[in-house]
């Protein structure tokens, strides 16, 4: 959609034979949703949206609040724009009707990134329908495929993302089944041994999304794979958990879980008539809630420099490149510092929490500025 704002003609290559409702909750900061309302898109959003008043920081081991980060209203004030939680689903459908509505932008399901090959004026993308070969031709290639880029592989040899030692188990339950407290417009985070869980509401506060991230050494592709209810309740086990956590975890009938990944090298550019942006480029781990927001950021700088230097895309391409690497290696980084402080145990968690009560949560805000109050300039 940016690329259509700027001028640009879009053709979307997607694998998927279908959009369908897939992942589960997203945090969307107000450097994501400030792009998404520029792109005429917060009718279509706020219906599904849930605005929380707060970051709840819990200690998983009482269920006690350790400290509040206050969103809400002073987030927006402050930022210029919302902190908004929704559905993955809600975001992905509300982009696809927009893109409907625009006669540069056409999207085609069920075609499988191949290969390329460049030439003197752009690029001709091989791509499998099926198991028909087609083409499609263009000035420029953007691989947004994701953290296993195929784009990105053909470009030249990506390092392979490695396994974090860490999985993240995900579901979703109707609101009323959950306790009063989780109903609210907050995003509770309990911080606990070797654990955290995080809960809010979604689709306008009818489900509730609970997320919980353990070490685990289980490491399989996929974001689909089925975990039983008793194999997650070991990894927040009684005495170090509280069973207010517990009950929570005892909910859902069914829970999904996915193994984490990093990738060392902060980011992928290209060449030639070739770029990457989001997950492809620099992927994240979730501890910032970033790696959709720092995509769509990459969405809003890549089509300002194409259309700055129209006649010649490919140093609209390095531009961009060049403008995004500090920023998302400092996300990536950040992320990974923030994973090591919520994985804290004993004593080491103890002096978190009291660190964390002693700041309060408007120094703990502060700190996410460089974050939520970016804007393209
Ligand atoms: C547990 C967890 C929680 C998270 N929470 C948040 C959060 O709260 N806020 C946030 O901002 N981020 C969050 N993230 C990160 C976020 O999910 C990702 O950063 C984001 O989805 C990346 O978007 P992307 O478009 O780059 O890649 P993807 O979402 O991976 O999309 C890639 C697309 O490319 C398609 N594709 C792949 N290969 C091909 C091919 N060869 N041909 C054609 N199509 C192809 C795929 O089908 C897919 O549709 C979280 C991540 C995790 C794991």
């Amino acid at each position: 959609m940016t690329l259509s704002r700027a001028g640009f003609r879009a053709s979307v290559l997607e694998q998927s034979p279908k959009l369908e409702e897939t992942g589960a909750g997203l945090q969307l900061s107000p450097n994501a949703t400030r792009i998404l309302f520029e792109l005429g898109l917060r009718d279509r959003l706020e219906p599904f949206a849930v605005k929380p008043q707060m970051i709840r920081v819990m200690s998983g081991g009482s269920a006690r609040e350790i400290t509040r980060i206050p969103l809400g209203d002073i987030a927006e004030r402050r930022y210029g724009a919302p902190f908004w939680v929704m559905h993955r689903g809600d975001l992905q459908a509300a982009l696809a009707d927009a893109a409907a509505d625009m006669i540069d932008i056409e999207i085609k399901l069920g075609h499988r990134f191949d290969d390329f090959a460049t030439h003197s004026n752009g690029i001709t993308v091989q791509a499998y329908r099926g198991k028909q070969v087609v083409d499609e031709r263009g000035a420029v290639l953007i691989g947004a495929d994701g953290i296993w880029s195929a784009v990105g592989e053909r470009w030249r040899a990506q390092r392979k993302p490695t396994f974090s030692h860490r999985t993240a188990w995900r579901a979703l339950i109707p609101a009323d089944a959950a306790p009063e407290p989780i109903r609210a417009p907050v995003v509770h985070l309990f911080l606990g041994l070797d654990a955290h869980l995080v809960a809010y509401p979604v689709k306008a506060g009818k489900l509730i999304n609970i997320v919980g991230i353990v070490h685990d050494d289980w490491n399989q592709a996929g974001w689909n794979a089925p975990g039983s209810r008793d194999e997650i309740l070991r990894h927040f086990a009684p005495f170090t958990w509280s069973e207010a956590v517990r009950d929570l975890i005892r909910i859902p009938d069914r829970w999904l879980k996915w193994a984490l990944l990093d990738r060392a090298t902060p980011f992928s550019g290209g060449s030639g008539p070739v770029t990457l942006i989001g997950d492809a480029a620099h992927p994240m781990l979730p501890f910032l809630a970033q790696g959709a927001g720092m995509a769509i950021e990459d969405a809003a700088v890549l089509a300002d420099k194409l259309k700055a230097h129209g006649d010649d895309p490919e140093r609209g391409l390095r531009a961009y490149e060049k403008v995004r690497r500090a920023r998302t290696a400092r996300a990536q980084a950040t992320a990974r510092k923030q994973g090591s402080i919520y994985g804290r145990t004993g004593p080491e968690a103890a002096a978190r929490n009291f660190v964390m009560r002693m700041m309060g949560g408007e120094r703990l805000l502060k700190r996410y500025d460089w974050v939520y109050n970016w804007r393209r300039s």
